[in-house]
């Protein structure tokens, strides 16, 4: 992270219109949250505390990230990414520092969000977890989400795939407020994924015409193998010199896509 987690990321301009698949009940409630931090005077009023910490879990590729950067757009926030496992440091108080500098800069660019991708690599149970180092490091964590009005205007969004991991003093209430399962696509969600990924793409009236089976038979795609078919998907279109993606670019991609995960999973401990 080296310095580079103490700097606010440029944000693409992702919306919650460009996360495909979220269930009305989870759109509602992420508005609702939504509402509540953009008008705290009338929460204040109304005695709501505005959250401070998000937990979004579930399987890789499923658009945790994509939420994170269309809440902080929505919010007009400062956006400071990183990975839990750019904290683990073997060298005494490295990690628990550069905690400490991450919330310090965030709370310089206030409003802002600190998003933490795989955080069971820096909040994990401590059991599990072991080493001082690494407990240190959760406990400064812990000390920088406890902390107070210096994080008014600061919103902690951590993502995981191993909810199971993570330490319950992490977990609190008043750390983590809310936490939303982000789960695979069902057909419904396909659907929509794969309209935002195709949206400025030329298509062959075939493959328009082929889009709702595509998304029955793609069962088990994450939104990111759905971005990527489409990708691969274009790029040989131009390989076989289509001003279009044609049934047979589309059908080379979806092989592609699926020979590329059944080869990790073939490859998954
Ligand atoms: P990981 O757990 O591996 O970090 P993630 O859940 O954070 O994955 P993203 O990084 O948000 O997944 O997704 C990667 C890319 O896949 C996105 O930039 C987007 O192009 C596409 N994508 C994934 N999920 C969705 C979705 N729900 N709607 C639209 N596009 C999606």
């Amino acid at each position: 992270m080296k310095n580079s987690v103490a700097k606010p990321r440029p944000l693409p301009s992702i919306s919650l219109k460009n996360v495909g698949g979220l269930s009305d009940e989870m759109k509602e409630e992420i508005q609702q949250t939504l509402t509540i931090l953009k008008d705290t005077k009338r929460a204040q009023k109304l005695g709501i505390k505005p959250p401070k910490g998000i937990l979004l879990y579930g399987p890789p590729g499923t658009g945790k990230t994509l939420l994170a950067q269309a809440i902080a757009n929505e919010l007009n926030a400062s956006f400071f990414s990183t990975s839990g496992a750019a904290f683990n440091e073997l060298f005494v108080g490295v990690g628990a520092s550069r905690v400490r500098s991450l919330f310090q800069a965030a709370r310089k660019h206030n409003p802002a969000v600190i998003f933490i991708d795989e955080v069971d690599a820096l909040a994990g149970k401590r059991k599990l977890h072991g080493g001082e180092e690494s407990e240190k490091t959760l406990t400064e964590l812990l000390v920088q989400l406890d902390g107070g009005h210096s994080n008014d205007g600061i919103l902690f969004i951590a993502a995981t795939n191993r909810k199971d991991m993570l330490d319950e003093a992490f977990l609190r209430p008043g750390r983590i407020d809310f936490t939303f399962h982000v789960p695979l696509p069902d057909t419904k969600g396909r659907r929509e994924i794969i309209d935002i990924h195709t949206k400025g793409k030329s298509l062959s009236t075939e493959v328009l015409s082929s889009l709702d089976d595509l998304a029955e038979s793609t069962s088990g795609f994450s939104g990111a193998e759905l971005h990527s078919l489409f990708e691969t998907a274009s790029r040989r279109a131009i390989h076989n010199g289509h001003d279009q993606i044609e049934k047979q670019d589309l059908d080379y991609a979806l092989d592609r896509t699926i020979l590329g995960s059944t080869s990790r999973s073939l490859n998954d401990p």
